[in-house]
């Protein structure tokens, strides 16, 4: 057998929280192939519940929350057969992403990228360049402040999984080349590349919005032309899809979209991504090189560049103007575009000195679910600031939580309640003051006292959910 140097790549579309089935038909593949599968690449909907907290942080339909398998993965009780890596979708632990905005390892071998991010990701001679893009484009809240704090109100709830410009504009400054792109809706319109009869065959109730030029995100159509990865893996529909994109420099993007784990649907694709850039279908890697993620230095130099943005979240202007009738989107304010692309020449000189491995640094930061816990008791937020991965990723790049505004925060919902009137009232007052540590212990302060005072939160259930009711 000839031997191809490559990374065996399985591609899986929405999760819904089933670990232990993707995980036992990664296992299956790999025993029927004979072959090590390297790496596990997923769309989004990964649902990664810790506890009961989490799930219902969870944007999804109440006869739907489930805990899930993920909490054995988090406590260590089981591991991830291979490196797995994620971008969020429409049904996710929310609170818990939000914790790992700029990407991080939710567990042991499972990392999330993160709300947009480019990674590099390394075996033997093999190595690719990964972009991905969280959540599902929304008109009404593309251009909100991203604000959006614990615990989140029903509004939050959902706008925290909607892109923002931010993140698009972040990604819109990537010169570089990128491999691999993950979205979990489809890029708008991608139908026309592929074989459209059999996908409206297939899921009749796409016909009408495919017709109207309607179906998939506007936001994705703008990075697939802009960016013009050489795959794109999408997810979100619940059908497998494939189309070719021809781009007008000539290249071209290969667009394949999974359904989800359910028994007899095609929700996994197995390829060998090879050290020429080449995939293989038939073919498997056997190199045994440990598979490695670095840091990608132009990412890092668009973070540093774009940090202090944050800070102007919530007055921040218009970054795109979106033409709902040419179905295109572009961006405004060409001379800061132009001026930031300039910064990143600059920032990138620090940051291609040595390649940056993604460091280990996972630590359970929640207390998990309990699976003989049978009452309905809710585990409260940990006091989670800023989680130790932030930190580590703030300190990489030398920036500072300051100009994060606040939105790490675990705010009481007493205290949301009584500054109503100013809703960016903690904001404003880090803003103005800048003695974060101040606003920082009041809140623990106040909160510390309401968990003294309402025993009842100790026994909240479903009831107390405002966005579940
Ligand atoms: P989820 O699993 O995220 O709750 O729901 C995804 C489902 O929403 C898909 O299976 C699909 O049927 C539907 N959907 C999502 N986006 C569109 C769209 O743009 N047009 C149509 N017709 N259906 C959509
Ligand atoms: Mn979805």
């Amino acid at each position: 057998m000839i031997q191809i140097e490559g990374i065996n790549i399985a591609v899986e579309g929405c999760f819904h929280g089933k670990f232990d089935d993707i995980f036992a038909e990664i296992k299956e593949i790999e025993k029927k192939k004979q072959i090590k599968i390297d790496l596990l690449l997923v769309s989004g909907d990964v649902q990664t519940i810790r506890n009961k907290h989490d799930m219902y942080n969870m944007a999804c339909p109440q006869k739907y929350l489930e805990m899930g398998s993920f909490y054995k993965y988090y406590t260590g009780e089981k591991v991830a057969p291979c490196l797995t890596i994620f971008i969020g979708g429409n049904h996710e632990a929310s609170n818990y992403l939000r914790e790992l905005h700029f990407g991080g390892w939710v567990c042991p071998n499972i990392y999330f990228l993160g709300s947009s991010n480019v990674i590099q990701i390394k075996k033997g001679q093999t190595t690719f360049k990964l972009g991905g893009n969280s959540g599902i484009f929304n008109n009404y809240d593309f251009n909100i402040p991203k604000l959006e704090c614990f615990p989140f109100t029903q509004d939050q709830l959902h706008s925290v999984y909607h892109i923002k410009q931010f993140d698009l504009y972040k990604l819109s400054l990537y010169e570089g080349d990128i491999n691999v792109f993950l979205s979990h809706d489809w890029p708008l319109q991608v139908e026309k590349h592929g074989d459209i009869n059999d996908l409206i065959k297939r899921k009749k109730h796409f016909e009408s919005d495919i017709i109207d030029g309607k179906f998939g995100s506007i936001s994705h159509k703008y990075l697939l032309n802009k960016l013009q990865p050489n795959f794109w893996f999408a997810a979100h529909m619940h059908v497998k899809f494939e189309a070719l994109v021809q781009h007008q420099s000539n290249k071209k993007t290969k667009f394949l979209a999974l359904d989800k784990c359910l028994p007899g649907r095609e929700f996994l694709q197995v390829f060998t991504y090879t050290k020429e850039g080449l995939d293989l279908y038939n073919q498997f890697a056997f190199n045994n090189d440990p598979i490695e993620l670095f840091y990608d230095p132009e990412w890092l130099a668009i973070m540093k560049i774009t940090f202090n943005l944050q800070q102007i979240w919530y007055k921040m202007p218009k970054l795109f103007e979106c033409n709902y009738a040419q179905k295109d989107l572009k961006i405004i304010r060409y001379q800061k575009y132009q001026q930031l692309l300039q910064a990143k020449k600059e920032a990138l000189i620090y940051f291609k000195k040595e390649p940056i491995k993604i460091p280990q640094n996972f630590q359970i930061t929640a207390t998990p679910y309990f699976k003989n816990d049978h009452t309905n008791k809710l585990i409260l937020p940990n006091k989670v600031l800023l989680n130790n991965q932030m930190n580590d990723y703030l300190k990489l790049i030398k920036e500072s939580e300051q100009e994060l505004n606040g939105f790490l925060f675990y705010e009481s919902q007493q205290q949301q309640n009584k500054e109503q009137k100013n809703q960016f009232h903690v904001i404003n007052k880090i803003e103005t003051q800048i003695k974060k540590e101040i606003v920082k212990q009041e809140i623990l302060n106040q909160l510390e006292q309401q968990q003294k005072q309402q025993k009842k939160n100790d026994n909240m259930n479903i009831q107390d959910f405002p966005f579940l009711q």
